[in-house]
């Protein structure tokens, strides 16, 4: 196609809130296999409440609150928001003065000590570091809700989380006119199997693959594979996914998104975040550079 059809496919893109970094990435959309979506922040909306809560020993709710908040308050993580704000609801104000040794484990959780204790908050990997024994927990999944385990160590487990986020609108949608597109859909997350399964069926089980529980790095091992296949697109907020969206053949970052290093990282910006316009851009690239739509 001329440089003329493929600046009007920029504009076009942009105009519906795809800024895209080149006019390569018209061809490259014009034959893509495989869209990978980030789970949070990407398919939901990272926005988390708490919905439950336990605690499992003698520790006092608002001894726990405290610590938990306190190590979150210094994370970025969308979970971590909604846990200072269940503490703060609870009329507990976190101090991150009083945290030390602060270290993130991506796609684990979060690490601090406090008055010389060492605190783990994060899911079954960062229980596994300190040789917490696992819990079965019952959640109950309200309707567009997505729920996700919370495990607090010192070094035994002593709280559980329940946080919801919900699907954005219109992913349903995008994932269906994938289908239509003969383009494969995959979610990639480092949630667990029962959170990432709560979406998949909040989405019809639309989606053609989903891989729950997955290190940021294993997410663009995933990537890789998939490019075997043919052109793959990754869809990503940045927190826990830079790699896999630096992998892929067009890494598109959320645009309203925690994380700056996705917008630097990706090669396209999805600025309205509504999935819908990957799709939508498909069928103009396929259009732009003489494919079949
Ligand atoms: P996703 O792949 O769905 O975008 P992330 O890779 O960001 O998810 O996080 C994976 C998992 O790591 C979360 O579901 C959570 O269990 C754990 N986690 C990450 N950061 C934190 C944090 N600050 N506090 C607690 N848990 C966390
Ligand atoms: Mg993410």
């Amino acid at each position: 196609s001329t440089p003329v059809a493929i600046f009007c496919a920029l504009t076009k893109a942009a105009m519906s809130g795809l800024l895209l970094k080149g006019g390569d990435y018209i061809e490259t959309l014009s034959g893509i296999k495989t869209v990978a979506f980030d789970k949070t922040g990407t398919i939901t909306r990272g926005e988390f409440t708490v919905t439950d809560f336990s605690v499992l020993d003698d520790t006092s709710i608002e001894t726990l609150l405290y610590w938990v908040s306190s190590v979150e308050s210094k994370s970025s993580h969308p979970m971590a928001a909604a846990l200072v704000e269940y503490g703060m609801s609870h009329s507990i104000n976190p101090i991150p003065e009083n945290v030390d040794n602060f270290q993130i484990f991506p796609g684990e959780g979060v690490f601090g000590t406090i008055d010389g204790k060492d605190i783990y908050v994060g899911n079954r990997r960062i229980g596994a570091r300190v040789g917490s024994e696992e819990v079965d927990c019952h959640m109950q999944f309200q309707s567009h809700e997505i729920s996700t385990l919370k495990q607090y160590c010192e070094p035994t487990l002593v709280g559980v989380f329940s946080l919801a986020d919900s699907c954005r609108s219109g992913v349903l949608e995008a994932i269906e006119e994938l289908n239509l597109l003969g383009v494969r859909s995959v979610m990639l997350t480092g949630d667990s199997t029962q959170a990432a399964m709560y979406v998949q069926s909040q989405l019809n089980h639309a989606l053609d693959i989903v891989h729950a529980e997955l290190l940021p790095a294993e997410k663009a091992v995933i990537i890789e594979n998939f490019k075997k296949d043919g052109l793959t697109a990754m869809i990503g907020d940045g927190i826990n996914d830079a790699s896999a969206l630096a992998s892929s053949d067009i890494g598109i970052s959320m645009g309203i998104s925690g994380s700056a290093l996705a917008n630097e990282t990706g090669n396209a910006i999805l600025m309205s975040n509504d999935i819908r316009k990957i799709p939508e851009a498909i069928r103009l690239a396929r259009k732009t550079t003489r494919k079949l739509v």
